[in-house]
């Protein structure tokens, strides 16, 4: 059985060679590293540089991490590094950031941003992973209006009318570990067909039922919590959602 890890925050990890022999003995095949600033970007490419093959790099600048950047270098950087990337990620919106709830100002520099990349992704042909806590709706439309063929809505917990519009679009949601105790990502996860899923352990995220924090080993977690949701088989669902990976990323 093999899985793929397909948004995991590599750059936020110490111990490359613990956390790569741990993934690699629970069975992950290979893994989407994802940036999110200047820094993060800089480090995935680095992560990517020492696992050939296995650690596939995404740069992006997410929407709660632009405030403390230089936006016009991190893109220059993202642009700079493309034909290494099998994606555009972490991108996306925010709207329950705590700048963004009260600033409208913050939410729409947050949709240029978001908008500056998506149109990125689209000029290069490579699929996006998308954050859209508190803003799905707004994150799909700007999708569908500025975004490539391909994108995934990371740990979709918004709204099922919208889940339900981005899957008519030909999108995906993908699969945290909060498959085992988030009602809405659940829901969601529920209401979406196998076939447009991924996984993935947006490590180094904590994982509230388990107290600790995840590791891209925990693909086998989210694996386990998705195969109860959807009573299948955990191997059915391992090669289903592997399948989408390859397919998505072109790994
Ligand atoms: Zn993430």
């Amino acid at each position: 059985m093999s899985v793929v890890d397909t948004h995991a925050h590599l750059s936020d990890l110490e111990d490359k060679e613990t956390i790569i022999g741990n993934a690699r003995r629970a069975g992950v095949a290979a893994l989407v590293a994802v940036g999110a600033n200047y820094t993060t970007n800089f480090r995935t490419i680095e992560w990517a540089r020492a696992y050939p093959g296995y650690v596939f790099p995404a740069l992006g600048i997410h929407p709660t991490e632009f405030a403390d950047d230089d936006v016009s270098t991190s893109l220059s950087f993202i642009r700079e590094n493309i034909e290494k990337c099998v994606a555009v990620g972490e991108i996306g919106l925010d709207y329950w950031d705590r700048e963004a709830r009260k600033n409208k100002d913050v939410r729409e520099q947050q949709r240029r941003i978001y908008t500056k990349q998506l149109a990125i992704a689209r000029e290069h042909d490579l699929p996006t992973s998308v954050h859209g806590r508190g803003s799905w709706r707004d994150a799909l439309k700007l999708a569908v209006e500025h975004g490539p063929e391909t994108v995934v809505f990371h740990w979709y917990s918004g709204p099922l009318d919208v889940l339900s519009e981005l899957l008519d679009g030909g999108y995906y949601i993908s699969a945290t570990p909060a498959a085992e105790y988030s009602r809405d990502h659940r829901a969601a996860l529920e209401n979406a067909p196998l076939e447009r899923i991924i996984i993935e352990t947006d490590s180094p995220v904590y994982m509230r039922n388990r107290r600790r924090n995840s590791e891209p080993a925990d693909t086998v977690v989210t694996l386990g919590a998705l195969a109860k949701l959807k009573d299948a088989d955990e191997n059915e669902v391992a090669r289903v959602t592997t399948e989408n990976a390859k397919k998505i990323f072109r790994i």
